[in-house]
């Protein structure tokens, strides 16, 4: 079954897998979006490195407070 959305962030994948370390072998995607790892049956298997700040759209590093891009301040 081909994933054609990213099941953590939503935005559309790739046709076909970017090969990395972390999917060639697994036959994965890797999300040049959020930075999430996703199985062939279209589960996560590595959470996003990314989120989407909900003000501005961009992606920032998850680990983020405050967008790098708008400023908000990211709630627990
Ligand atoms: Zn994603
Ligand atoms: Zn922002």
């Amino acid at each position: 079954m081909l994933v054609h959305r990213c099941p953590a962030c939503g935005e559309k994948l790739p046709l076909f897998s970017i090969p990395s370390a972390e999917t060639w072998w697994s036959g994965g995607w890797w999300c040049t979006h959020c930075g999430a790892l996703i199985s062939r049956s279209g589960k996560i298997k590595k959470a996003p490195s990314k989120k989407v700040c909900p003000r501005c759209a961009e992606y920032v590093q998850m680990a983020a407070l405050v967008c790098r891009y708008c400023g908000y301040e990211f709630k627990k």
